[in-house]
């Protein structure tokens, strides 16, 4: 951790920063307050990416289209990739897809997020020796009618000693704004994903992921927006210098 620098070797990413569909998709037959809900994107992530990697001065990437189109976290052959639906929601516009279709999602969208990201990784690599990928998400508060209780999740693969040990330390800095951390919460940071799929691609000692899921409940407005973003910054600086 120590030997990692703001601005050297560091790539931040959002997959899921837009509810924006090409017009061309005719919102895949959902109203307006459905596009904008949480099945469509990770509400307040993007501004979180937004302010965390602008202070890293580092690259990030984000996502431009709702996850609904093609989900950029999801691997090729995942049943979620074009979701019929969502949360119980039925995603009129994603049943019954030709391949044709399909496969023009993942040229136009998905390929070229995925090889982007990749080749940030690569080059940060090559300059810096290894890589610190932070890919910034938020989780709706309540599922199925019971809460989820935490703020703040940090995901990453226990099998690689780098991320545990990062995240334990970047839960230790968020502590005292008085938030909850929890630890592979509300999903493993093993699962399916763009940290998992990179994972395969580069060794534990070049490459290091967090995954870090921000509770909507603090991101429904703006001054809400601001200070998460205030928090994951600080947070993560003094994780980079201990
Ligand atoms: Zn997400």
């Amino acid at each position: 951790v120590a030997s990692l620098k703001p601005g050297g070797g560091l790539v931040v990413s959002c997959e899921h920063a837009s509810h924006c569909l090409p017009a061309r998709c005719r919102d895949l037959g959902l109203d307006a307050a459905t596009l904008r809900s949480h099945i469509a994107w990770d509400i307040g992530a993007r501004e979180v990416a937004r302010a965390l990697a602008k202070a890293l001065g580092c690259v990030l990437h984000e996502g431009r289209y709702s996850r609904l189109l093609v989900d950029l976290n999801r691997s090729l052959g995942h049943r979620s990739l074009m979701a019929e639906s969502s949360f119980g929601v039925v995603v009129p516009g994603n049943r019954d897809l030709e391949p044709h279709e399909k496969a023009r999602r993942i040229a136009e969208y998905w390929r070229p997020y995925r090889d982007a990201l990749a080749r940030s990784v690569e080059h940060a690599i090559r300059r810096h020796g290894s890589c610190l990928h932070v890919s910034v998400h938020s989780f709706t508060p309540e599922v199925g009618g019971e809460a989820r209780n935490a703020d703040f999740g940090l995901l990453y693969d226990p099998a690689r000693k780098g991320e545990g040990a990062l995240a334990r330390e970047w839960a230790r800095r968020i502590a005292p704004f008085g938030l909850r951390v929890r630890m592979n919460y509300p999903y493993r940071g093993t699962s399916d994903g763009v940290t998992s799929a990179l994972r395969r691609s580069f060794p534990a000692s070049r490459y290091t992921a967090i995954e870090i899921e921000l509770n909507q409940r603090l991101l429904g407005n703006r001054t809400g927006r601001t200070h998460i973003a205030r928090v994951t910054r600080q947070s993560f600086f003094a994780t980079l210098r201990s």
